[in-house]
């Protein structure tokens, strides 16, 4: 019997280990311990019949009571505290304490009878506790029953046994140990069967994909209801029929417009397969395919080159023609075909695309081989997975920019001198730096009309040429940074760029370049007018162009050179606004003649000489303020001609006089209808031309060409009398006088002046034979007092002209002195 009860308990106890179950109730540990604990105990006793033992089987023996209502506080889920056990267990030590008084009194322990009724009570108590709590429990109403059925009837014979019958320990022990494993089997583990299968249902259910569980016969044990809908098969008629169908691991199956990707999993008895949807993943994949065949036929096709970049500049793709245009042989970072002076730009044009989405470049790109590849680049920005590239195409445009640049060669450059023309030096000063000072030069051939039409084009041509590549050596001998341009006919513009920091140092290697450039230039056997202006950036464009244009202006007019400055600024701003009002004096007819009388010795008045002057406001201002500018203007004619008819209307009305000595500029003897011009004026008049006299000066023979002499004959043929002015100044060439058909001759008041000096008066003496030889009349200008009358009446001058026989005035005036 012991070894039976031993028996159980020990396989109870191997099984409750093995299956775990502990998890689920230290109690069940405790009470099945107990019970083997007891078990052995008692096999003990049977040997040395020992009190001691029983003894301690009793306290061992009554804790199983406070031990079942832990029990059925577990079943309930709920946590026994501490304060429950202790105050659940105090009863057993106070039942046990007059057990102690007894003890060694022969085995009255169980005998006692009032004792028993204690323990029953309170073993009834707890376990009613218990089944109020075991009632309570969230488990099957069968399982809750099945465990207060067991406790009572279990409770009932141990209570009959200890009550009634003289206890035998082994058959309650054996009855305990037995119900325990029944409650176990029917209780625990149908439950915890119950708890895995509605699992199974429910994990099979909820599944998105379909499940269908065969045999090893291929006889279907389960299925859920996706893997009916995906198979078209109704759950009760297959269940335990044999699936027709049979697939093969990772088969994709089309079914009901659904791709099903299918998944075997064979055990030792039986095959589950699992049915995936994939169509999505099948369409995106088909359309992925189409459009990346697409992508691929373009990229390998196009006839640009393509490359796809990362935003770092990897290249990660390229297509043949991009490895073809840069010759390269594996994939490189893109910066390797980026010139070492665009690198920045480079990094520009990523960005940009990063930024805007894309971006189109023209610019240059260098082949592995080192050559320059003029590039279109157009970049867009596209993202797989979240990461960022550049799809970058090159077009190579070399051929249309050679074409280009040999366009724009032709239109910035001058054929003639291989130098830049204008509108390319503007453009250039366009982009110089505005930090530095640069140094804008301006040379300017002098007389190079002059030279054209006296030694024809062709040594013009040559000329210019050779004017350029003396700026060309220049430059390289120099070593300075140059652009050089004929910027008009023969004005040469020479900008040097990058001076200096420091105006002052700017303006002094100016000075400095520009002597020795003179230097060189002097070696064409020409003269060269150079006007510059030392600027800086910040300038308005037009406002440098203007101010080296008026240096160059400048140096036309003072015969040297001109660097800008504020004086000269200030200088040319007086003179423009002088010349603003000399034009509004001609419109009005301001210019007006004066008359100066020209005399015998006897202070008889018998001709005049007219001198122009200008009446302004009622001030009379000198010739000397406007003369040049009327001759640079050329609107010395008009003028010239609006006076002549004042004095010709006068000389009809004072017919008294005989001659009128008229100034003639050169500017006017060179024009073709000089003399037609005053014919008509003599003719509307009606002067004779005997009393007209023309004064020129000797600088006219500096232009003295065809025109001239074509002019001076038709004047002489019309019986007009020529003068040469201010004789014995400039060059007082004598062959003049013999080539030329002069009738007067003015001799400069310089003579007049210094009439005391001895070379002087044999000077004069000299000239009055001449005269004589050459049948000339001699006029002595700037007669200002009786003593220099004196002696040139003394020398043999008949007609005199000075301040001494009177100062120009008004033709009123005038005309009152002769009547
Ligand atoms: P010019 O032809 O030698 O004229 C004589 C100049 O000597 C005049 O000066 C006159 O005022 C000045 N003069 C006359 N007598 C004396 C004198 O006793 N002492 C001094 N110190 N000076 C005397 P003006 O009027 O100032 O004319 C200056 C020059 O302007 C002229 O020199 C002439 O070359 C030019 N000129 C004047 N009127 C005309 C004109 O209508 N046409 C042209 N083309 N030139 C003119
Ligand atoms: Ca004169
Ligand atoms: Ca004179």
């Amino acid at each position: 019997m012991i070894l039976a009860v031993l028996t159980i308990n020990i396989v109870f106890v191997i099984y409750l280990l093995e299956r775990r179950l502990y998890r689920l109730s230290k109690v069940f540990i405790h009470v099945v311990s107990i019970l083997f604990i007891l078990t052995f105990l008692e096999a003990l006793k049977f040997k040395t019949n020992n009190l001691y033992i029983q003894y301690l089987e009793n306290i061992i023996g009554l804790t199983l009571i406070p031990a079942f209502y832990v029990f059925s506080k577990d079943i309930n889920g709920e946590k026994t505290n501490i304060k429950e056990r202790i105050l659940i267990s105090i009863p057993i030590f106070l039942l046990n304490i007059p057990n102690l008084f007894l003890f060694g009194k022969s085995d009255i322990l169980l005998e006692n009878r009032i004792f028993s009724m204690l323990l029953v009570i309170y073993g009834a108590i707890i376990l009613f506790l218990s089944f109020s709590n075991i009632l309570k429990a969230n488990i099957k109403k069968s399982i809750k029953h099945s465990i207060i059925l067991i406790s009572s009837t279990l409770l009932f014979y141990i209570s009959l046994e200890i009550l009634f019958f003289s206890k035998n320990t082994l058959r309650i022990l054996f009855s305990v140990s037995l119900s325990f494993f029944i409650t176990m089997f029917i209780l625990i583990r149908r439950s915890w069967l119950n708890i895995l299968d509605e699992l199974k249902d429910e994990l099979l259910m909820s599944f998105s994909d379909g499940i269908i569980v065969l045999d090893n016969q291929g006889y279907v044990l389960d299925l859920n209801k996706t893997a009916s809908k995906i198979l078209n098969l109704n759950f009760n008629n297959i269940i335990n029929k044999k699936l027709e169908e049979s697939f093969n691991n990772d088969e994709v199956i089309f079914k009901n417009n659904t791709y099903y990707i299918v998944k075997k999993l064979s055990f030792k008895n039986g095959i589950v397969y699992l049915f995936r949807n994939i169509t999505k993943e099948m369409e995106y994949s088909k359309k992925h395919t189409i459009a990346d065949k697409l992508f691929s036929t373009l990229f390998k096709n196009i006839p640009d080159a393509v490359a796809i970049i990362t935003p770092k500049g990897k290249i990660i793709e390229c297509n043949r023609q991009f490895t073809n245009l840069f010759k390269l042989k594996r994939l490189e970072n893109i910066e390797s075909i980026v010139p070492s002076y665009l690198k920045s730009e480079s990094k520009l044009i990523i960005l940009e695309v990063l930024k805007n989405g894309y971006a189109t470049y023209e610019t240059i790109r260098k082949a592995k081989d080192g050559k320059s590849v003029f590039v279109k680049i157009r970049a867009v920005k596209f993202e797989i997975d979240d990461k960022v590239f550049l799809y970058t195409i090159y077009t190579d445009i070399s051929k249309e920019k050679m074409l280009s640049s040999k366009l724009s060669n032709l239109l910035e450059k001058d054929p003639l001198t291989d130098t830049f023309n204008k509108t390319y030096i503007v453009k250039q000063m366009g982009n110089l730096s505005s930090l530095l000072y640069h140094s804008l030069i301006l040379i300017d051939i002098k007389g190079f009309k002059w030279i054209n039409s006296i030694k024809g084009h062709k040594f013009g041509d040559q000329l210019l040429r050779e004017v350029s590549n003396t700026l060309k050596e220049f430059t390289k001998k120099e070593g300075l940074d140059v652009i050089i341009s004929r910027a008009q006919n023969d004005e040469f513009w020479f900008l040097i760029k990058d001076l200096d920091i420091d105006p002052i140092n700017a303006l002094e290697k100016t000075k400095e370049i520009i002597a020795k450039l003179k230097k060189d230039l002097s070696t064409l056997e020409q003269n060269f007018f150079i006007g510059s202006y030392v600027f800086k950036n910040s300038e308005d464009l037009e406002e440098i162009i203007r101010k080296a244009t008026l240096s160059l202006s400048k140096a036309k007019e003072s015969n040297k050179e001109v660097i800008y400055s504020k004086e000269i600024e200030d200088q040319i701003q007086k003179e423009i606004k002088k010349e603003n009002l000399i034009k509004i004096a001609i419109r009005n007819q301001e210019f007006i003649p004066f008359l100066q009388p020209i005399s015998t010795e006897d202070r008889k008045i018998i001709g005049a000489e007219v001198l122009i002057r200008w009446k302004k406001d009622g001030k009379i201002i000198p010739p000397s303020e406007f003369l040049n500018f009327l001759e640079k203007s050329r609107k010395i004619t008009d003028v010239s001609l609006q006076i002549f008819e004042k004095v010709m209307d006068f000389l009809k009305k004072n017919p008294k006089l005989k001659f009128i000595d008229i100034n003639i500029s050169p500017v006017q003897i060179k024009e073709p209808d000089f003399p037609i011009n005053y014919l008509k004026i003599m003719e509307k008049y009606n002067i004779p031309s005997q009393k007209i006299v023309f004064e020129i000066t000797e600088n006219l023979f500096l232009s003295y060409d065809n025109t001239v002499k074509e002019n001076i004959s038709r004047l002489k043929a019309e019986g007009i009398k020529l003068c040469l002015d201010d004789f014995g100044t400039g060059y007082s060439s004598l062959s003049y006088l013999r080539n030329l058909p002069f009738d007067i001759l003015k001799i400069d008041r310089e003579f007049v002046k210094n009439i005391d000096d001895e070379k002087n008066i044999n000077l004069l003496k000299a000239i009055y034979s001449i005269c004589e030889t050459f049948n000339l009349i001699a006029i002595p200008e700037g007669v200002e007092n009786a003593r220099q009358l004196e002696i040139l009446s003394m020398i043999g001058f008949k007609l005199f002209q000075g301040y001494y026989f009177g100062k120009p005035q008004s033709l009123s005036e005038f005309s009152k002195l002769i009547n």
